[in-house]
């Protein structure tokens, strides 16, 4: 049973606003057969119905002389609102000469009184209607071609449409997930990526189909679920899981359900699908949990993160975001010698006091905000470049954290340049930090901005090798100037000898490529001998020093003068 196959079942409601009952009767009594009536006496509650959110109109019919608010002022307010445009008007009048004004406000149509014939004004209702609606969904489509679901425009649509007959019953909202999609295209090629949605998306729409929910592809491996509440999704989860046993031959391609549960719809419909997203976000890095509820603790970071989005430019303004500079020690030499400095945001919040930035990068990053901080930390870190080269005479480069979004962002190279226009800098004092799962996912841009950038004289980091995806093949492939060892690879090397064998052979081929490589993460003694005795050439960590606010760096710079 498809959806829409049960739709008529939801009636199209037509709004009457006439003072005398004997004409409300009358035209309702026409048109209640094929639409559900309801009925005003003046503008004023008109407009009280239409406020009310609950409401779907798809037609009024309306009178012009009424007591309290006649039909013309109503119209006024509704032109003056736009309204006029989302539902139309038919004036019921007897009076020809209002016609001209009621059509300058946004009428659509009239019926004289004494009424008509039954059929004609039903006849031209449904003309009406149909026309409407018709010119609003003209340009979008209805469904998604891979997966038969709904696009979304018509799937938040049909919601408002159940809402107003179901306004009583608890939903749920369901946001549903691949795991690490972008890896099956990467990996498997598109055509594998597209199976796999169209197997996922078929079995929603069959679930969707079973328990009168409905079900949307929001877009790439996002989807939605709408449906009265259940208590558990385990079943609905092994149901989407199943999907894809036909295609997951080489690799096991797992999903991930975020649910806002028992909602009343009465406010805005997409917050809840939001909620729905950030409970499943909360378990991305988490292998155990494929389910998660919206909870009041998210619902409190949720309230955090609105609070630091809103609060960033008071931030930039006030100085209360701090670039703090994180020493790199070249360790080739028999006395380690500073080479250059990482840049690392603080926030100190007014209220929150110290932030970390695993608190804000990640939700910057998922809302584009990142660019605008990311340009924030360039400039004071080419200011302090300038200040130590003025103050000591020296070039202590320094290394900035350059987004995913700044790549895609055409106006990155003009930018940066312009920053160092601004303080007197060549490219190479300015180093840029991409990091390995940047180079994963669109090598093709990346390559391509990282070229354009290198030919500007700025050298580049890849940042956190060995932190996700990456192949060593990826090292021969992609342009580079520098490679940075993750913290975890570090760890891991003195737990097991596996890890040693892969370090040791990570330093091998980037010495076979003349690629400098900087070990990060580097806190102990034992650490920085093993790395220096099998050549690794740089080293960033606690071992040395933690981040500090440049006047705290200065020493650093000072012992070496
Ligand atoms: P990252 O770029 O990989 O930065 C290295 C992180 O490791 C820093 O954390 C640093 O404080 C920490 N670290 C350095 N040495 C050690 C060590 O020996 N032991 C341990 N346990 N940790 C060490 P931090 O400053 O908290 O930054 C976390 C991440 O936030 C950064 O990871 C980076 O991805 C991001 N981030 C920080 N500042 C910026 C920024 O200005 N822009 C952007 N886009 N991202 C930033
Ligand atoms: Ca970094
Ligand atoms: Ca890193």
């Amino acid at each position: 049973m498809e959806y829409f196959k049960i739709k008529p079942k939801y009636k199209k409601n037509i709004l009457i606003v006439d003072d005398e009952i004997i004409n409300r009767e009358i035209i309702g009594n026409f048109l209640q057969s094929k639409y559900e009536i309801t009925y005003a006496s003046n503008g004023n509650e008109a407009l009280e119905l239409l406020d009310n959110k609950k409401n779907k109109f798809s037609l009024i019919l309306l009178d012009l002389f009424m007591p309290v608010m006649d039909g013309f002022e109503l119209l006024e307010i509704m032109n003056e609102s736009g309204l006029v445009k989302s539902i139309p008007v038919i004036v019921m009048t007897a009076d020809k000469s209002a016609e001209t004004k009621c059509i300058k406000l946004g009428s659509i149509d009239f019926i004289t009184k004494p009424f008509d014939l039954p059929e004609v004004i039903i006849a031209r209702c449904d003309r009406i209607i149909e026309f409407f609606e018709g010119k609003n969904l003209i340009n979008i489509v209805e469904k998604d071609s891979l997966t038969g679901l709904y696009t979304k425009d018509f799937f938040f649509e049909y919601i408002r449409q159940i809402n107003t007959l179901t306004s009583s019953e608890p939903m749920d909202a369901v946001f549903i997930n691949i795991d690490h999609f972008h890896l099956i295209n990467e990996l498997y090629g598109r055509e594998k990526g597209d199976l796999a949605l169209k197997n996922l998306g078929e079995k929603l729409l069959a679930i969707a189909n079973n328990s009168l929910g409905i079900g949307c592809r929001i877009e790439s491996d996002n989807f939605y679920y709408y449906c009265k509440h259940q208590k558990d999704y385990s079943d609905m989860l092994k149901e989407l899981q199943a999907s894809f046993e036909c295609c997951d031959n080489h690799h096991k391609i797992t999903l991930r359900i975020g649910v806002c549960s028992n909602i009343t719809p009465d406010e805005e419909i997409e917050l809840f699908f939001d909620r729905a997203k950030s409970a499943c976000d909360s378990i991305k890095n988490d292998y155990t949990k494929h389910i998660s509820y919206f909870n009041n603790e998210l619902k409190e970071a949720s309230i955090f993160n609105a609070r630091l989005i809103d609060d960033l430019d008071d931030a930039i303004l006030n100085n209360d975001l701090i670039v703090y500079y994180q020493p790199k020690y070249g360790i080739l030499s028999d006395v380690p010698i500073l080479k250059s400095a990482e840049a690392l945001i603080r926030w100190n919040h007014p209220e929150f006091g110290m932030i970390s930035p695993g608190k804000f990068i990640p939700l910057f990053e998922s809302n584009g905000l990142i660019q605008k901080l990311d340009q924030y930390v360039w400039e004071q870190a080419a200011k302090q470049i300038k200040y130590w080269k003025e103050k000591y005479n020296i070039t202590i480069p320094i290394s900035v954290n350059v987004s995913r979004v700044d790549i895609y962002d055409s106006t990155l190279e003009k930018r940066l340049n312009q920053i160092l226009l601004e303080n007197e800098l060549s490219a190479s004092d300015l180093m840029l930090e991409i990091t390995e799962s940047a180079y994963a996912e669109n090598a093709a841009i990346l390559v391509n901005v990282v070229n354009k950038l290198r030919n500007d004289g700025f050298k580049i980091e890849m940042d956190d090798f060995g932190s996700g995806y990456s192949s060593l093949n990826m090292l021969t492939s992609l342009p580079i100037d520098i490679l940075k060892i993750d913290m975890i690879f570090i760890r891991n090397m003195m737990n097991d000898a596996k890890s040693l064998k892969m370090l040791e052979l990570v330093l091998d081929i980037a010495k076979f490529l003349h690629v400098p490589v900087v070990a990060e993460g580097v806190e102990t003694k034992e650490q920085f001998t093993i790395l220096k005795d099998r050549g690794c050439d740089i080293i960033q960590g606690y071992y040395f020093s933690k981040p500090v606010p440049p006047e705290e760096f200065a020493p650093f710079i000072e012992a070496m003068l």
